[in-house]
């Protein structure tokens, strides 16, 4: 068998019509770079996040054009979706897909029980939540899961932020996950094992994932990635507490989630909404972490209280959830986590270390304690 080659998938995708049954896939700038692997072909095509279903034929039409190609083995196609007015991917990265089993698309019900089944391998899933952005959740979840690594815990991190992944970034990893057969295999750094939309589209990439390409997107850094035996898995969830957040955590066995608030009222208040929304589905909330907890100046060690202090340990109290402790705003974590190398691996031995360390045992602990482990919550459908 002959080996594909880019021109010949891009030469049969010309025959492809467009969503309005004008010009071709090609022609019309939908198709992102076509990714070759042996026999194995994988690229996007970018569509109005609304008509995905509608554009589905479209969809299965160009794999099976590119599957019939002599030298494929298989074709595997991913729908993209624009933000309004964004520009189309400009992504040089392979792409895998992230289409659900015919099945699942059409009845949302069976999707949702096959969705929330334990992952096989994987001990506990641990949701790393925040009521919004910009509260250090990332920075959190980076440190929390290279703690949990340092305390002899098998770990891995799902970078679930599909519309702001920040994993390659955070975590100092620049290189591709490798795909055999369907699946995966997660990059590795700091002793955790790590998977990220991140390392198959470009971080700043205008893209946005809506409903069904959300679940599947996520279905698949879940399911189809060779994780192996994982104690923990850490997955770091969009901020904020919409539908995506609300179906992202029907659709993941989740044993526990990890609030992260900073400790000023406001970010409070949306910390509690993120409180609301993981019991609202069920999954046990493990505690609330404080972020950018008191300042410490790097030059005289003085400590200020910019955000306030003590305010999510009131909060985890009134609404009885375990305070998991607190981390400082220090210039080192923020240098540390945004060049790669997390304060927690970075500096093992200094008290930033330290206080990850101390909230990853606390999690350990309510896993354990609380027969989390390997269970999976029960899902209510409203
Ligand atoms: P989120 O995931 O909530 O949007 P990030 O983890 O990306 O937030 O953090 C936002 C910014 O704040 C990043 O530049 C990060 O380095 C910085 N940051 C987070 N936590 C701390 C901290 N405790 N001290 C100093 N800077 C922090």
């Amino acid at each position: 068998m002959s080996q594909v080659t880019t021109e010949t998938v891009i030469e049969c995708l010309k025959t492809i019509k467009g969503p309005d049954l004008e010009g071709d896939i090609v022609s019309l700038g939908l198709v992102s770079p076509i990714m070759i692997d042996g026999g194995k072909v994988i690229f996007t095509i970018t569509v109005p996040s609304d008509q995905t279903e509608k554009l589905e034929p479209m969809r299965l039409a160009a794999q099976k054009a590119v599957t019939e190609l002599d030298g494929v083995t298989s074709a595997t196609v991913i729908f993209t979706a624009e933000r309004a007015g964004g520009s189309a991917p400009s992504s040089q990265r392979p792409t895998a897909s992230a289409t659900p089993p015919p099945s699942a698309q059409r009845n949302p019900a069976a999707r949702q029980a096959n969705n929330s089944a334990p992952v096989p391998g994987i001990k506990s899933i641990v949701a790393v939540a925040s009521g919004k952005g910009g509260v250090g959740k990332s920075t959190t979840s980076v440190n929390l899961a290279i703690a949990l690594a340092k305390l002899g815990q098998k770990v891995g991190i799902l970078d679930a932020d599909i519309y702001g992944p920040s994993m390659p970034r955070l975590m100092g990893i620049t290189d591709q996950p490798t795909v055999n057969g369907k699946i995966l295999t997660p990059l590795e750094g700091h002793g955790v094992k790590v998977m990220s939309m991140g390392f198959l589209v470009e971080e700043d990439t205008p893209m946005i994932w809506r409903g069904p390409m959300v679940i599947s997107a996520l279905t698949q850094m879940l399911r189809e990635v060779a994780w192996g035996d994982l104690d923990v898995l850490v997955v770091d969830m969009p901020p904020g507490t919409g539908d995506a957040q609300l179906t992202m955590s029907q659709n993941v066995p989740l044993a526990g989630a990890v609030i992260v608030s900073t400790p000023q009222d406001i970010a409070l208040i949306d910390a509690r909404k993120g409180l609301n929304m993981f019991r609202k589905v069920d999954v046990p909330i493990l505690g609330i972490i404080e972020n950018m907890s008191t300042f410490i100046c790097p030059k005289c060690g003085e400590r200020s209280e910019i955000f306030g202090h003590g305010g999510a340990r009131d909060e985890a109290e009134k609404v009885g959830v375990p305070f998991l402790g607190e981390i400082p705003l220090h210039m080192d974590i923020r240098k540390n986590s945004d060049g790669g190398t997390p304060i927690a691996a970075s500096e093992p031995d200094g008290p930033h270390a330290a206080a990850y360390a101390s909230i990853a045992q606390s999690v350990i602990d309510s896993l354990q304690g609380a027969g989390f482990e390997g269970v999976a919550p029960s899902i209510t459908f409203e």
